[in-house]
């Protein structure tokens, strides 16, 4: 049930925002390739199309136009094996009593069960851990309603007494049962949502994973529009200008009375810890985090590498896409030229995405062909992002050796991922790992290469240049900034 997914929604009265959605997932798609969902509400209710699939497949003319209002929530949603059906697709709709509400979810919670038991769910009647804060919510917010006059006071006090709720919030329902809710859930959670009226985003006191918010330019007359997302290239082609990063443990609120910003966490939950992988893997390398591009970043990377392991090369080439601007920064400081090696079919995902081996290992090499003249006689640093099970890089350097590399030299830009992720990044067990069971000296030998390296985690954090704290790296550390649900 783990999810990384992406993000996004925008609040534009008077405009139909749905095709604006749309773009916005749609620069969001190499967060999660499963499912597409769309959320709009025309402030009276609200219409939600989903099914499974890219972006494109889920959504035409049509069902845009079917989508007809100027507060939405659009979500794409990446799963390994497990449920990918229908019902797990997101954006999460429930309706209670008055309010019918939204959910998309970025991230993955490690207290499920706890939660499901909180809200009265046997085990299996839940689909993901986000149906079940969606259920939460609608919970309390039938509570709230079946008393005669609903007291929020209990709830939006329940946590931090310095929450104390504006004005416009006082018979804010979704609001006051977030504050209930949010301070028991534990874990990775992005959140947006949206109700008939209003768009909220939510990140989780450790700020796993990112959410920016943006401003849409407005005439004279019209109301300021904003836009929410995981990533800040959503915003830019919708035409919104980045504002910030919504802080960790902060619950923003967007409605026609303008922006509120919350923190109904316990303030000693409050513990900066964004995934280092986003700048290493899974952002895109336009994105701007912590105030940097991640392209330039990763290109740092690479500068890295190269000073504290060279190699003595004719030919520097990256895997695609993710290896490649690391292996541009490794050529540009050792002064070895960069090629292309590797040609990817650009209509195929994420590899890792697929469930089995076989099925992985057919996948590398339906998406990746080689340059036989660039790499014949040449010997070759082969540098990529990450390491995982090993699957991607074993295949390339079969195929790279088959077309003639005399030597191949593997260097890594980030350190050697050890422990598995319980934040939103589906990762196998420790056993599939092959950083966690292997020596380097073995793993030469596994995956028949000349030599292997890793970038450094002090090295990282030079290349991210943003200080050393603020980040998680539990998977290569791991020292996990939260509980978590096992013991290792
Ligand atoms: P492996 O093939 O070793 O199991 O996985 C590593 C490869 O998968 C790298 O090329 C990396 O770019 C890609 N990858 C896809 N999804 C993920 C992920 O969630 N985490 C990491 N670290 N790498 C991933
Ligand atoms: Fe990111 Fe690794 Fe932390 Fe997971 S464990 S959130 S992949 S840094
Ligand atoms: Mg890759």
């Amino acid at each position: 049930m783990e999810e990384a997914c992406g993000v996004f929604g925008i609040y534009a009265p008077g405009v139909e925002v749905a095709s604006l959605v749309f773009d916005g997932i749609f620069a969001l798609q190499h967060r999660g390739q499963e499912s597409a969902g769309i959320a709009v509400s025309d402030n009276v209710s609200i219409t939600v199309v989903k099914d499974l699939g890219l972006v494109t497949r889920v959504f035409d003319k049509n069902t845009l136009q079917s989508l007809s209002g100027c507060i939405g929530l659009g979500h794409v949603r990446y799963s390994t094996a497990g449920k990918k059906d229908w019902m797990s697709a997101q954006p999460a709709y429930r309706s209670a009593g008055e309010v019918g509400f939204a959910l998309g979810h970025n991230g993955n919670l490690t207290n499920v069960e706890e939660l499901a038991s909180l809200a009265n769910m046997l085990p299996g009647v839940f689909t993901s851990d986000s149906d079940i804060v969606a259920e939460l919510i609608s919970q309390r917010i039938n509570f709230l309603q079946s008393q005669q006059v609903p007291d929020t006071k209990d709830s939006f006090e329940s946590n931090d007494t310095t929450c104390v709720p504006e004005e416009n919030d006082k018979n804010n329902l979704l609001l006051a049962a977030l504050f209930d809710i949010l301070p028991r859930t534990q874990g990775a959670f992005s959140f947006g949502l949206i109700d008939a009226n209003q768009l909220i985003a939510i990140r989780d006191p450790n700020g796993f994973r990112p959410l920016c918010l943006g401003k849409l330019p407005s005439g004279n007359n019209s109301p300021t529009s904003y836009a929410i997302a995981s990533e800040s290239p959503a915003l830019d082609i919708v035409g919104a200008d980045f504002i910030r990063e919504i802080q960790p443990g902060e619950v923003l609120v967007i409605d026609e009375a303008g922006l509120r910003s919350y923190f109904p966490f316990p303030k000693e939950q409050i513990k900066p810890s964004l995934c280092l992988f986003e700048f290493v893997y899974f952002a895109r390398p336009d994105a701007v985090l912590c105030g940097s591009e991640v392209h330039a970043t990763r290109l740092r990377m690479g500068m890295h590498l190269a000073m504290q392991a060279p190699a003595d090369a004719d030919l520097v080439i990256g895997v695609p896409d993710s290896g490649v601007p690391a292996a541009e920064g490794f050529a540009m400081q050792s002064g070895i030229p960069y090629g292309q090696g590797l040609v990817k079919n650009r209509y195929i995902g994420r590899t890792f995405i697929t469930p089995n081996q076989k099925a992985r290992t057919d996948a590398v090499r339906r998406k990746l062909n080689p340059l036989k003249e660039n790499v014949k006689g040449k010997r070759l640093v082969v540098v990529d992002d990450s390491i995982v099970r090993g699957t991607t890089i074993r295949q390339i350097v079969s195929i790279l050796r088959d077309v003639g590399a005399t030597e191949v030299h593997l260097r890594v830009s980030s350190p050697p991922f050890k422990w598995p992720c319980f934040y939103g990044i589906d990762t196998p067990s420790r056993e599939e790992l092959l950083a966690a069971k292997y020596t380097e000296e073995e793993m030469m030998d596994i995956l028949d290469v000349d030599s292997i390296s890793y970038l450094s985690l002090e090295s990282l954090f030079a290349a991210v240049n943003v200080g050393r704290n603020g980040f998680c790296d539990a998977c290569l550390t791991g020292n996990y900034p939260t509980k978590i649900p096992v013991t290792l």
